[in-house]
């Protein structure tokens, strides 16, 4: 943690609140002030009518104006900076939500890329019988979990509610599939001090040789995870044409 004078210069190089904002004005107006007094000084033996008289009104006026606009600027900078993030992350998990993850995963899936749609089985029953803070205590360890399993690389988001995404750069299906199966078969989550329990997973998969757009991955991989839940959950499925589902 940092101490309460290092978070005081933290937050006047690049203020978060209204306090660091205001010392952050002051210093640069006193500093505009300093430079003035010191021309003053230096200049004092010009003669009336000189350029630095001429010039004067303007220093007292414009350029702590202009001072106050760099530091309001700076400080608009920092707030649209933090506005972006608390948009793009999910806030319990710490995880991109699905405007980070459809931001940092491009507009389509690479060629070789595999994509992997998530959702915990059961998670009601984790919510009834524990309570809805144990929930939250699962998620945030099934997200640490997912997190672990990955490369640099990769990509792993909370979408909402149990249901994550996970996308695999550059990896052959055969081992992607088997962190999908490793995923699938559980993951330990400690629920409360004294109580823990595992979580299985119901996985969908979709590997594309071609790059598609990334709305369609989505789909054929949410398509694949309704048939592992359908076919007893626990389990990961690969999306094939024939898991589209028949018109007519
Ligand atoms: P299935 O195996 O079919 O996926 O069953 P399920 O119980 O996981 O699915 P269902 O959609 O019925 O329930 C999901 C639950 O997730 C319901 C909701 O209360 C819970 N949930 C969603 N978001 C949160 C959250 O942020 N925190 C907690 N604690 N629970 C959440
Ligand atoms: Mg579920
Ligand atoms: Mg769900």
């Amino acid at each position: 943690m940092r101490s309460g004078l290092m978070s005081v210069l933290v937050d006047i190089a690049a203020p978060r609140s209204l306090i660091g904002f205001c010392v952050r004005l002051l210093c640069l107006m006193a500093l505009v002030w300093g430079v003035y007094v010191v021309q003053e000084l230096a200049f004092s033996g010009v003669p009336d009518g000189g350029w630095i008289t001429k010039a004067r009104p303007f220093c007292i006026t414009a350029v702590p104006f202009m001072a106050a606009m760099l530091a309001l600027l700076g400080h608009l900078r920092t707030l649209q900076d933090r506005l972006h993030d608390m948009a793009h992350t999910d806030t319990l998990t710490g995880l991109p939500n699905r405007r980070g993850f459809v931001e940092r995963a491009g507009p389509a899936i690479g060629r070789g890329d595999v994509l992997l749609a998530l959702d915990i089985d059961h998670f009601k029953r984790i919510n009834d019988t524990h309570g809805h803070e144990a929930g939250d205590r699962a998620l945030v360890r099934v997200a640490d979990a997912l997190r672990a399993q990955l490369r640099d690389d990769d990509l792993v988001a909370r979408l909402g509610g149990e249901e994550f995404v996970v996308l695999l750069r550059d990896l052959p299906l055969d081992a992607a599939r088997a962190v999908a199966d490793r995923i699938a078969r559980g993951i330990d989550v400690d629920l409360a001090p004294g109580l823990s329990e595992t979580l299985t997973l119901s996985v969908g998969l979709t590997e594309r040789v071609n790059a598609i757009d990334l709305p369609e991955a989505l789909r054929q991989a949410d398509l694949a995870l309704y048939r592992a839940k359908a076919d007893g959950r626990a389990r990961a499925v690969v999306w094939t044409p024939r898991l589209t589902p028949a018109i007519g």
